[in-house]
Order: structure tokens, then sequence, then C-alpha cells
């Protein structure tokens, strides 16, 4: 049978380098591809050691948005599972599609999708919305030219690539690539831009810098896309990025405290906390992180990192 070649196995596992050098010892829970059963109707797919998200904008899930777009210019694992996804055939069978979703998956079991059609896909993905310019969330944009793509005006020369992003994350990883660049512009989310329509869908956009001066994070539906503003760790609690992968430390502590404040302020309904390089945690976990975080920010300036445990 001719499989697409989009849908074969690419090599878009985490790297055990990378695995051993900062993930496992970062206590990061681990994540896993496919539809997020504490977020209904999000789908994550893992590109890397990063995720991206998948979201249905209109009733009939024929169209698509995403939060981030992985670390693979091709977006092949998003490509794959968006075809899984909109296959009424393993739309059906959920549990085949957690199967088929590993990386490692094989490839005689891959086999059995048949018949999807990939030229649709790339149409299908109506917008893709950025939680920050690191290249591991923006490799995969070039994959998608009809996306309308939206990002913070701070992150937005990463993104189109006229510039690295700053820190030492931004020096080691240089500027985006020309072939991962959006062919189609950016949108550029104005400071003070509350929330965004796509679709039928209503994203309300929080600003979070830190981890880059302009950090997003994305609500809709019950769930926040976090990208890096912070992990969930394996003690049951919330990480912030180590600094040596983000800008300002103390700068990434404040906001997230006051993103807190934000959306309880607001009274807008967040259950659930979806960051990119862990798994899902709930909201009052980062409140109660948040309460344990506020007082002891304002005291110790100078000793952000201290709020890595908290
Ligand atoms: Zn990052």
């Amino acid at each position: 049978m001719n499989i697409p070649r989009v849908l074969r196995g690419s090599r878009e596992e985490v790297n055990p380098v990378v695995d051993r050098l900062f993930l496992a010892p970062s206590g990061a829970t681990k994540m896993k591809s496919g539809p997020i059963y504490e977020a209904p109707g999000v789908t994550r797919v893992l590109s890397g050691h990063s995720s991206a998200y998948l979201l249905p904008t209109n009733p009939e899930k024929t169209e698509y948005m995403a939060i981030d777009a992985g670390m693979d210019r091709r977006a092949r694992n998003i490509k794959r599972m968006m075809a899984m996804i909109m296959n009424p055939v393993v739309a059906a069978n959920p549990e085949e599609m957690e199967l088929l979703s590993e990386p490692d998956v094989n490839e005689q079991v891959r086999r059995h999708i048949t018949a999807i059609e990939i030229d649709p896909i790339e149409t299908a993905l109506r917008a893709i919305l950025v939680t920050h310019g690191h290249k591991d969330h923006t490799a995969g944009l070039s994959a998608f030219s009809e996306a309308a793509i939206y990002v913070s005006q701070e992150d937005s020369a990463y993104v189109r690539g006229s510039t690295k992003a700053e820190g030492k994350l931004g020096w080691l990883l240089g500027r985006l690539p020309e072939k991962s660049r959006p062919h189609q512009g950016v949108k550029t989310l104005e400071s003070g831009v509350k929330e965004i329509v796509i679709g039928d869908r209503t994203v309300g956009v929080y600003k979070v810098g830190g981890h880059t001066t302009g950090s997003v994070a994305y609500g809709t539906d019950g769930n926040l896309f976090v990208g890096d503003a912070l992990y969930f760790n394996k003690y049951g609690g919330v990480s912030l990025s180590p600094g040596f992968v983000s800008h300002n430390m103390h700068d990434a502590a404040v906001s997230l405290v006051q993103l807190v404040n934000t959306i309880d302020e607001r009274g807008d309904r967040i259950l659930t906390v979806v960051p990119s390089h862990s798994d899902v945690g709930s909201m009052d976990t980062l409140r109660r992180w948040r309460d344990e975080a506020e007082p002891r920010l304002y005291l110790d300036h100078d000793r952000p990192t201290e709020l890595l445990a908290a």
C-alpha cells in the first residue's frame, strides 16, 4: 500500500541527549501525543521535546487552530495528527488514534490508516497562535502557508527571522532559518488586546513575559495554553523554565503571578493549564503556587530562582 510521505515515521521523537541533559533532570511530567483527557477537544502533538496543540474552530470539526508549530520545519507530526483526527474512520475510534500517534508506533499499525487525503490538511489549519518566538515552537510555521499566524509584537521579529531571541537560548539557537519563516507574514498582537476570534472560538490573550519578553498565554474553553511560562513537575507543583533558557527569571515569576491574578480578577473561566514541555495541571495548582510565590517575590528580588521549587 502506498502511504503518503507525510504519514510515514518522522524523526521527531525526543532526542535522547536532550532528554538526559535537560528534560529528565527538570522533573517535568511526561507528555504523550493524542487527545488530552483533562482538556476535552484538545489534541497534543509531540514535536521533538516540544509540543503543539490542535483545537477545532467550527462545530463540524473541519477547521482547526494550533497553539505553536513545533520544532520540525515540515511539521510532519502535526500534519499526520490532523490527518488522523479529520479522518472519520480514525476519529470514530479514539483508542486507535492514541496508539497511532505514538512517535515510534510500528509501521505496520500505521498502515491501517487508509485513504487519508493530505491536501486539505494544510488549508484546514486556519490559525497558529504562537506562545513565544523560540525555535522549538516556531520551526513548523512555514509548513502552513494558509494559516493566519498570531504573535506578540515583542516576539514577532524572532518569528520573522529578522533577529534571534534574547538571552542565552536565543544566542544558542540563532535566528529562525529562512526555510522555517512564515511565507504569509504574521499578525502582531498589539499590547492591551484581550481577546481574538478564530472561527467560532474566542481566545483570551494574556501577556506573560520573562521567558521571552513577548511570551503570551492563550485561554479558550477552560484551558490556558502557557507555552514555556511554567511546567508542572513530578512533585505535583509548578516550576518555572530554568534560568539558562529564560530571558529574565524575575520577570517570569512576576508575570506568572500577575497572569493568575488577572484571570481571577476578570473572572475568566480557566480550569486546566496546558504547558508546552510537560503534561497538563489544574488552575488550582497554579493558584497554590501563586499564593506561595507572591509574598516572597517582592521580598527577594535578587533570587527569583528560589521560586523554582515552589
Ligand atoms: Zn521557550
